[in-house]
C-alpha cells in the first residue's frame, strides 16, 4: 500500500501495536462511541453477563480493531481474532466458536466477507449460543448440536451496506466510526510521539495531522516516516520544517494526497477537461485497476471535495483545479 493508504501491511500491524491504546480512556476522540460503549460494558459487567454483540463500521484505519481489543480488556476477558475472508467453511467457524471460553470476545474483521454457510452458523451461535455441526454427506448426514459458551461478537466492517439484514439484526449495539478532525489527530500524534520517545513540536504535529486524511493509521505512519527523516537528516525533532521536508520526500502533498490521487485528478483535469468520465476510462488513464481507484482514491477525494461522482461519471471540482494550480474552464464542473 502507498504511504497514505488507510490499509496496513502485516509488518505495519506489528509496528502499530506499541501505540495502540489499551483502554477506553486512552482512545482518542469518537466521544459518542466511547460513551455508548462505556455504558454498554459497565451495564453488562454490573449484571455479570456478556454484553450484546457489537458491530463497528467505518473506513479502514479509524480504530475498529483497537476498540475490539479495548472491549476485551475492559471486560477482563480473552479475545480471539479472525476475519471474514479467513472463514471459508462453516466448520472453520464451528471450530472457533466452540473453543471460546466463557465471556470471551470474538473479533471478526471484514465480517461482510464471511462465506454464506458460515454466516448461517454464526447466527445460531450469536443468538442461541449453539451450533449444529453437520457430519457426513447426503442422506446419511446428521447434525450434531454443540454448545457454545456465552461470548461477545465484535464484528467490524468497512462496508456496512454489504451486511445482510439478518446479520445486522443480531447485533445489539452498532457504532459507526467517522474520520477524525485535525485537532483530534494532533492529540493522537502527541500521544504516539510520547510513547515512541520522539520529540515533536505543536507545529510539527499540526502539519502531519493536516495531511493524514482524517485517519489515525495514516497519522501514525507519517509520524514514523517523519521521525526517520528527523533522525537521519536533522536534529531528531519532529518540527514543522522536518515534517514538510520529509513529507515532500514521500510525495505526500499539503492535503495528504499521494502520487496516485494526484494522477487521478490530473488525468481528470488534463485528459478529460474535468469530466465527466467513467470510472474504467479514468482507471486506464492512470494505469490502475478500477477497484483501486474506486476504493482507495475516491473516498478521500470525494470527502476532500476534489472529486464528485455524478450519474454521468467522475467530475473534478473547482477545488481540484485549484489544488493542481490550474484555472477551471467555466461551467464544466459541479
Ligand atoms: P481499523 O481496525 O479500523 O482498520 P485500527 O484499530 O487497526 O483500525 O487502528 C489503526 C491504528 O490507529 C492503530 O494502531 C491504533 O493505534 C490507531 N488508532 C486508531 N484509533 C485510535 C484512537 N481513537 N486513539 C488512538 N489511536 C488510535
Amino acid at each position: 500500500p502507498g504511504i497514505v493508504s488507510a490499509y496496513a501491511s502485516e509488518a505495519e500491524r506489528d509496528a502499530e501495536v506499541s501505540v495502540r491504546p489499551k483502554r477506553l480512556a486512552d482512545f482518542i476522540a469518537q466521544h459518542r462511541v466511547r460513551d455508548q460503549l462505556d455504558l454498554l460494558l459497565r451495564g453488562a459487567m454490573g449484571r455479570g453477563a456478556p454484553p450484546d454483540h457489537i458491530l463497528l463500521s467505518g473506513p479502514p484505519g479509524l480504530g475498529k480493531t483497537t476498540l475490539a481489543n479495548i472491549v476485551a480488556a475492559e471486560l477482563g476477558v480473552g479475545i480471539r481474532v479472525t476475519s471474514g475472508p479467513a472463514i471459508e467453511r462453516s466448520g472453520d467457524l464451528a471450530a472457533i466458536v466452540t473453543s471460546l471460553a466463557e465471556g470471551d470476545v470474538l473479533f471478526i474483521d471484514e465480517i461482510h466477507r464471511i462465506a454464506k454457510p458460515a454466516e448461517e452458523l454464526l447466527y445460531s451461535a450469536m443468538e442461541d449460543f449453539r451450533v449444529d455441526v453437520v457430519v457426513g454427506k447426503g442422506p446419511g448426514a446428521t447434525a450434531i448440536p454443540l454448545d457454545v459458551e456465552p461470548f461477545t461478537l465484535v464484528g467490524a466492517t468497512t462496508r456496512s451496506g454489504l451486511l445482510t439484514g439478518p446479520m445486522r439484526d443480531r447485533f445489539g449495539f452498532t457504532a459507526h466510526l467517522d474520520f477524525y478532525s485535525s485537532d483530534d489527530l494532533r492529540t493522537l500524534l502527541h500521544r504516539s510521539a510520547r510513547i515512541l520517545g520522539v520529540p515533536i513540536t505543536e507545529e510539527g504535529a499540526a502539519e502531519i495531522a493536516g495531511r493524514s486524511r482524517g485517519t489515525p493509521r495514516i497519522a501514525n505512519r507519517l509520524l514514523r516516516r517523519v521521525r526517520d527523516f528527523a533522525e537521519v537528516r536533522a536534529d531528531g525533532v519532529v518540527s514543522l520544517e522536518t515534517a514538510k521536508a520529509a513529507l515532500q520526500v514521500y510525495d505526500v502533498d499539503g492535503l495528504g494526497l499521494d502520487r496516485l490521487d494526484r494522477a487521478v485528478l490530473t488525468a481528470l483535469v488534463e485528459s478529460f477537461r474535468g469530466g465527466p468520465v467513467g470510472l474504467s476510462t479514468l482507471a486506464v488513464a492512470v494505469g490502475e485497476q478500477p477497484d483501486t481507484v474506486e476504493e482507495v482514491c475516491e473516498p478521500f477525494l470525494v470527502r476532500a471535495g476534489l472529486l464528485a461522482r455524478t450519474p454521468r461519471g467522475r467530475v473534478a471540482t473547482e477545488a481540484a483545479w485549484q489544488h493542481l494550480g490550474r484555472t477551471p474552464p467555466n461551467g464544466t464542473f459541479g
